[in-house]
């Protein structure tokens, strides 16, 4: 039987939040903007070695990323069975997906306006950004729907896996699968095992990292806690506070949607994610996650394999309200900042930009704030304004990616009681 949950440690998530508090505590008295123990050179220096054990981690984690999503997403195919349940599963999970990242971007865009964060900023900020960038902006300039559809097409798979597109790599994933549930069994065997083969060799790489998990996730803590400060995150504190009600609202909306649609007990579910949550807040990936975000639906929310493994598969690239929701308030900070005054109509443009600008950004950790420049650019902002809160980036895109991942749980659950 081929292995597509991983085996771990029962007790890797009490080691990995250990890690995560003392990497905490460590950065804060580390930091120079904290006790000043070491002069600031020496403790960001110290901060990349003890960081080590988390680039080797992430380093295996995203070797495994391409041969992962392709693998799951053709033996999810398969799983189902036939071209019928998958046709219907598809015609309920592309609305569902599209309708509760609206809901995402639109809890942002509330949380923005009522709260205003940019408001508590220092107002020089943007004029010294602005400053030192002299090219003219336009207004939602960018490239055309047909060049959208023309570039999610995967003309040259070979070039969709070197650039790590996973947009065009689910998409070939897809009409790969497909394609052999329209073919004989013995057509399509071999490259069935290569899959499995793909699979199962993602799954070992990822149980040999997690014996690496709490050290990484300590000395990932202690760098970042050491580079941001406490005063870095007080300066764009309001900005920061903004994101984190907001995914707490979205937290809550999930919620909702588990016991009212999937009809079960929020608090079972939350405590059947838990794992994953927390592998997800570590990585920062949901594709590195995917494996754990199985485990959880499968093991311990009892979802149907044929469910699970098209649905997690897919949701780990294409369903990322966390990104969705941090781009669009993100977006309006820095407009908000940059004074660029937006028309309801351009916001709403903005939230349908963001909408498949989340679908595209791919899975793996850091990535949902470069997509960010290229949504900033087409409203006015120079790209250039990232520059303010990148310095929490990471911290935020350990919330944005806890969320994402939930989502695709909440997702499956939903979907296992709609197909039954
Ligand atoms: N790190 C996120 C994820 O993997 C993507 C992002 O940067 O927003 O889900």
């Amino acid at each position: 039987m081929m292995q597509s949950v991983p085996h771990t440690d029962s007790k890797l998530w009490l080691k990995i939040t250990l890690g995560m508090v003392l990497g905490l505590v460590l950065g804060l008295i580390l930091s120079p903007s904290g006790l000043k123990l070491i002069d600031p050179y020496h403790a960001i220096e110290f901060g990349r070695w003890i960081a080590l054990p988390g680039i080797i981690f992430l380093g295996m984690l995203k070797m495994i990323v391409v041969p992962l999503i392709i693998s799951s997403i053709v033996l999810g195919i398969i799983a189902s069975g036939n071209t019928a349940f998958l046709k219907n599963m598809g015609i309920r999970i592309i609305p569902y997906f599209l309708i509760t990242t609206f809901i995402a971007i639109s809890i942002g865009v509330t949380a923005i306006n009522i709260i205003d964060p940019a408001q508590y900023m220092d107002s020089t900020i943007a004029e010294q950004t602005m400053a030192t960038t002299d090219e003219p902006y336009a207004l939602f300039d960018e490239l055309s729907i047909p060049d959208r559809i023309e570039n999610i097409i995967p003309t040259n798979f070979t070039q969709a896996s070197l650039e790590k597109n996973m947009l065009q790599i689910v998409i070939a994933s897809i009409i790969l699968g497909i394609i052999m549930l329209s073919l004989p069994k013995a057509t399509y065997e071999p490259f069935e095992k290569l899959c499995e083969f793909g699979q199962a060799a993602s799954m070992k790489v990822i149980e040999w990292a997690m014996v690496l998990a709490p050290y990484a996730v300590f000395g990932i803590m202690t760098k970042i806690t050491i580079q941001l400060g406490l005063e870095s995150i007080i300066g764009v504190g309001a900005y920061v506070l903004t994101v984190l009600f907001s995914l707490g609202g979205l937290l809550i909306f999930y919620l909702l949607i588990v016991s009212i649609l999937g009809k079960r007990s929020p608090i079972e579910f939350i405590q059947a994610a838990k794992e994953a949550q927390l592998f997800a807040f570590s990585t920062s990936s949901s594709a590195a996650t995917m494996p754990f975000t199985l485990k959880a639906a499968e093991e311990n929310l009892k979802i149907k394999e044929k469910v699970s493994r098209f649905i997690i598969p897919l949701g780990a690239t294409i369903n990322m309200d966390g990104t969705a929701l941090y781009q669009a308030v993100a977006a309006l900070f820095l407009c908000s900042l940059f004074g660029v005054n937006l028309t309801t109509g351009e916001i709403f443009l903005l939230m349908i930009t963001t909408v498949g600008a989340s679908i595209g950004t791919p899975a793996t950790p850091g990535v949902g704030i470069i997509v960010l420049a290229t949504i900033l650019s087409g409203i006015g902002v120079p790209p250039e304004g990232i520059g303010i809160i990148l310095g929490v980036d990471r911290l935020l895109d350990m919330c944005r990616t806890t969320l994402n991942v939930t989502g695709d749980l909440v997702a499956s659950t939903v979907m296992d009681r709609w197909m039954k």
